[in-house]
């Protein structure tokens, strides 16, 4: 791996004798690693190793091809680089109280620590995911859909779009677009793109995004700023500025010595020499609390479309689960939207301030008498555990998420769940003669599969 020579010369100079160990890293394969879907439970993998700082995280030995896991489409676990994963231990010192929280993930696609968060949140949180690059939303989506918490939701928007919203989060995490260099055995692209003018740009767009998230955060908050980079223009100088001009305080996490993480003193360093991870930076934040706690704005009633009338409400029951206070809407597709009751009124905030947002979970929608439910729904946690479901073994699952029409001699006709392992996939109808695969185009399997 050749390194650019101002890139070395950087690191030699903040890491003085162990720039070696280091460059050897850099040379070493990076480890896999996973996080389990605790509202998709399956087993931990037999062979994998426990990662300290997330109790619900594994390294793998070897990378296994994970489009060929009916899991992973499933969205029972994500695929996620070990540092970063850190951040559900700093979201467990900086929020020890089960109360409801409003979180920001401002820079989410494509929503690796959405779905961390999602799996932390308190009953009755909201979380919204936000993409600003209008082409890397659908992976955001597609992510929080597999994912299929209902009070996790998405937007398309700017980060100065959410200027109304001043002190409305109580956990805002800016996971800045930087330099990568935390990323370079992973992506060597991102090593070639790599020179001290890009440092500086990321530094001045790291500073634009922090001057509009630090206002979003109430008082008593948290912001939590992360890069996946080293140096200090990235990491210090950002901290820094958010503790001089923006009322932040810097919060110290008890970090045990054996996990080699390094205290710099305004935040915490992950080195790929140190610890089995890639390169990553986290500072949290709390916003000192002089000011009163509460929001000010009035709410109108939300604007999210028709009721659902009494009937087709009662349809419904039989596709969502019973135990959940939803509220269904009818929006202008004629899709039906449904939403956690107590999140009316955040919601009714959020969609006034931010018209590209994505506000609740797509069911289906009615065709005549038909009900023809969506994809999200199926891979939903609203779901109906009444459904029936085809249980499908490996070879006729990956054929289904290859949409391939399967044959399945002993299915009942109608509308069915293709699963795996107990785990949904998406929807199939069956009928007399043949079976339809309802999975979106989009979220088909590309590759051939090889023959076991
Ligand atoms: N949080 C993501 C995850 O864990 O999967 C990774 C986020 S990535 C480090 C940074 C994100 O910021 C990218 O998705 C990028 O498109 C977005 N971004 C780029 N320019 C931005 C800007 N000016 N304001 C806000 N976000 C920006």
């Amino acid at each position: 791996m050749t390194i650019p020579a101002d890139f070395a010369q950087q690191m030699e100079a903040q890491l003085g004798a162990e720039w070696p160990a280091f460059q050897a890293a850099l040379d070493s394969p990076a480890p896999v690693s996973i996080r389990l879907n605790t509202a998709k439970p399956i087993h931990p993998p037999a062979d994998g190793e426990a990662i300290p700082w997330h109790r619900n995280a594994y390294y793998l030995p070897k990378r296994p091809i994970f489009t060929l896991d009916p899991l992973f489409h499933a969205g029972c676990y994500y695929v996620q680089e070990a540092s970063s994963m850190f951040i559900a231990e700093a979201f467990r010192q900086c929020f020890p109280e089960e109360r409801p929280l409003r979180v920001l993930d401002l820079c989410a696609a494509p929503g690796g620590k959405t779905t961390l968060l999602a799996s932390l949140l308190p009953p009755k949180s909201l979380l919204l995911a936000n993409e600003v690059i209008k082409t890397r939303y659908p992976i955001l989506r597609q992510n929080v859909i597999k994912w299929g918490q209902a009070e996790v939701y998405t937007s398309q928007h700017d980060p100065a779009d959410f200027a109304a919203l001043e002190g409305w989060f109580d956990l805002v995490l800016v996971d800045a677009p930087c330099s990568g260099e935390g990323l370079f055995r992973k992506d060597p692209q991102a090593m070639s793109e790599w020179s001290r003018s890009n440092v500086q740009l990321c530094h001045r767009r790291q500073q634009r995004i922090l001057k509009t998230a630090a206002p979003l955060v109430r008082p008593g908050g948290v912001l939590m700023y992360s890069t996946c980079t080293y140096n200090t223009a990235e990491n210090r100088d950002n901290v820094k500025s958010l503790t001089q001009d923006d009322a932040f305080t810097l919060t110290p996490l008890s970090v045990p010595k054996d996990w080699g993480i390094v205290d710099t003193g305004w935040g915490y360093q992950f080195y790929p020499h140190r610890l089995r991870g890639e390169g990553f930076f986290l500072a949290c934040l709390r916003k000192e609390s002089s000011e009163s706690a509460s929001f000010s704005r009035k709410t109108k009633p939300a604007n999210l479309g028709q009721r659902v009338p009494r009937k087709q409400k009662e349809q419904l029951q039989a596709w969502i689960r019973a135990d959940l206070p939803l509220q269904c809407f009818q929006n202008d597709r004629g899709h039906i939207i449904a939403v956690l009751e107590h999140q009316l009124e955040d919601l009714a905030i959020l969609t006034t301030t931010l018209p590209r947002m994505h506000w609740g979970k797509p069911l289906g929608e009615f065709k005549r008498q038909d009900f023809i439910p969506r994809h999200e729904l199926a891979l939903s946690t609203l779901l109906s555990p009444q459904i029936e479901r085809l249980a499908l073994d490996h070879t006729t699952a990956l054929q289904y998420l290859k949409r391939e029409n399967i044959q399945w001699p002993t299915a009942h006709p109608g509308w069915q769940l293709a699963s795996y392992e107990g785990h949904t996939l998406g929807w199939l109808k069956v009928l007399p003669r043949r079976i339809n695969n309802y999975l979106p185009k989009m979220w088909r399997i590309r590759m051939d599969i090889p023959s076991r």
